[in-house]
């Protein structure tokens, strides 16, 4: 099979340093080896995420993290903020596990609103508050400055749980200021790894609640990870290879520096969205709310974009071709984690090729 060029908004594209990196020799789990390793991620992950909330390792998707939001938080009810295809499935996974959820639901595309959010907790219903900043299936980016701004003035018991999947590690997310309590990604996004691992900052004030709350299982109650975080360990056998992988990537970021890189992430939307424009097409995400790690595009063009996909191919490229309902109407291009602004200019000038030549190549 040829090797693609992923530039799907996850997984993304996972260069072969890296994958040379998590291919070294096992360790022991219950070894000094080990425990060096998860001090050196746990530090690392801390200064990228400018906090000094604990940060947990686990061996799974993310989709396992929205429930340990869940069940380590809601004591009452909680309020669920749903603007695309992940927040929704999230905010399914609460009524799964017999919480009672309200919505606040936006067309897909629209940001999520501070005064919707303060216009539901007002009624005083709501113990825990959970969004999406970043939704992959719309590449919107809600603003988290004010949402913060909004919860520490008048909401200052309520818990907020933020999804960061295709944020985390390509977008600055300053969770101490912002006073997230409960942060959670996958590493196959901005992150730049396979698939099948997730991270997570969890805020004192939501191990307190959690101390208190009943019905958590095992898994996901935080707890469960007490005795062994403090030996720099996690309660069951992790994924080596990933944490192999996490302090890699994290060399990197070091390397590259925490501005540069938010930088070249910010660079590249802006990049890509004139590039769309240019081509006189728009975006699906609303103005002002565009992400930095991805572009939906409204294929006003009418661009033939299953011949697009089969000409790139063709050509060493794996594209979008937009999220369930938005297939061929709205497409996505990830510009995150191992993609620098070279791999981006690659990719689009394939695209203009194509397009430029369209009776050739029937787009
Ligand atoms: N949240 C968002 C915003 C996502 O984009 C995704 C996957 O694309 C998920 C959650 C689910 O992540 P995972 O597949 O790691 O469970």
């Amino acid at each position: 099979m040829k090797n693609l060029k992923l530039f799907i908004p996850g997984p993304t594209h996972v260069p072969n340093d890296i994958l040379q990196a998590m291919g070294k020799n096992q360790i022991g789990h219950r070894t000094p080896e080990i425990s060096n390793l998860i001090n050196d991620i746990k530090k690392g992950v801390q200064s990228l995420l400018y906090t000094k909330n604990k940060i947990l390792l686990t061996s799974n998707p993310a989709t396992a993290l929205w429930e340990m939001g869940i069940v380590n938080s809601v004591s009452k009810n909680i309020l669920h903020a749903v603007n695309g295809a992940f927040s929704q499935k999230w905010s399914k996974v609460s009524s799964i596990c017999n919480y009672n959820v309200e919505e606040i639901n936006y067309d897909w595309g629209q940001g999520i609103k501070v005064d919707d959010i303060d216009k539901l907790l007002s009624t005083g219903k709501f113990d825990v508050f959970a969004m999406v900043h970043n939704e992959t299936s719309t590449g919107v980016m809600s603003n988290l400055n004010e949402i913060s701004e909004l919860l520490n003035r008048k909401y200052p018991d309520v818990i907020w749980l933020v999804d960061a999947v295709s944020s985390m590690a390509g977008v600055k997310i300053e969770v101490d200021r912002l006073g997230i309590d409960f942060l959670l990604s996958s590493t196959q996004k901005a992150w730049g790894l396979p698939a099948g691992f997730s991270l997570c900052s969890v805020s004192d004030k939501m191990y307190r609640k959690s101390i208190n709350l009943k019905n958590k299982g095992y898994y996901f109650d935080l707890m469960t990870y007490e005795k062994s975080y403090s030996k720099n360990q996690t309660p069951t056998t992790p994924s080596i290879s990933h944490l192999f992988g996490l302090q890699y990537i994290l060399s990197k970021i070091y390397k590259e520096g925490l501005e540069n890189r938010w930088k070249r992430h910010l660079d590249m939307s802006v990049h890509t969205k004139e590039w769309a424009l240019k081509h006189n097409q728009n975006l699906f995400s609303e103005n002002g709310y565009e992400s930095y790690t991805l572009t939906c595009i409204n294929n006003n063009q009418n661009w033939n974009i299953n011949n697009l996909n089969k000409e790139l191919l063709q050509r060493g490229f794996r594209m979008d071709r937009g999220y369930g309902q938005l297939r061929g109407k709205a497409f996505r291009i990830a510009h995150m984690g191992n993609i620098y602004q070279q791999d981006l200019d690659e990719y689009l000038n394939n695209i203009d090729d194509i397009i430029s030549n369209r009776g050739r190549y029937e787009v």
